[in-house]
């Protein structure tokens, strides 16, 4: 089975790293969707996310890394596969996941959402945690992948 694992990833970091190993087993094909959302003003470019996900997922063989913008439901499809998988940290992640999920259903009943449920050492880690450490000059070298820390120590110099 062809995942579609999308997000923001601005930046990636171990618990979306964690998803996509784990997925890596589960499924056939895994494909790392960045969100180019014009309206959101990220952190990292798009080309930047794109080679940290590029960097941190070598390893994987059936992983590869693109980026859609406009409707999720209809980039799915046009990756001729119907399932999304997300990740699954506390409660209110729940909320609005199943908002999402509920949403694309209607937009598209073919489509599946998968939801994988997060390591527990990763249940508080965000995007938006780390960059709001890294920020202040903390240490996030064991939030992220080692390119990633790099790059946020250069962004917040
Ligand atoms: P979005 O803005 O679409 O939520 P993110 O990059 O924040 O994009 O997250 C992408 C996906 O990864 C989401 O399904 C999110 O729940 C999941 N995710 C984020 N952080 C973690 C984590 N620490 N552990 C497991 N899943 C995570």
């Amino acid at each position: 089975m062809k995942v579609i694992y999308p997000g923001s990833f601005d930046p990636v970091t171990n618990g979306h790293i964690d998803i996509i190993k784990r997925a890596s087993v589960n499924f056939e094909e895994i494909v790392v969707a960045i969100l180019d959302n014009k309206s959101k003003s990220p952190l990292f470019t798009l080309e930047e996310r794109i080679s940290m996900l590029k960097d941190a997922t070598s390893e994987f063989e059936n992983v590869t890394i693109d980026s859609f913008s406009g409707l999720l439901v209809d980039y799915v499809e046009a990756m001729d596969t119907n399932t999304v998988l997300r990740g699954l940290r506390a409660i209110s992640d729940y909320e609005s996941e199943m908002r999402n999920a509920l949403a694309n259903k209607s937009l598209n009943n073919n489509i599946e959402t998968l939801f994988m449920v997060s390591k527990a050492e990763y249940t508080f880690l965000s995007s938006s945690v780390v960059k709001e450490i890294a920020g202040f000059n903390g240490d996030v070298s064991n939030m992220v992948p080692e390119s990633v820390s790099v790059k946020l120590k250069n962004k917040f110099r």
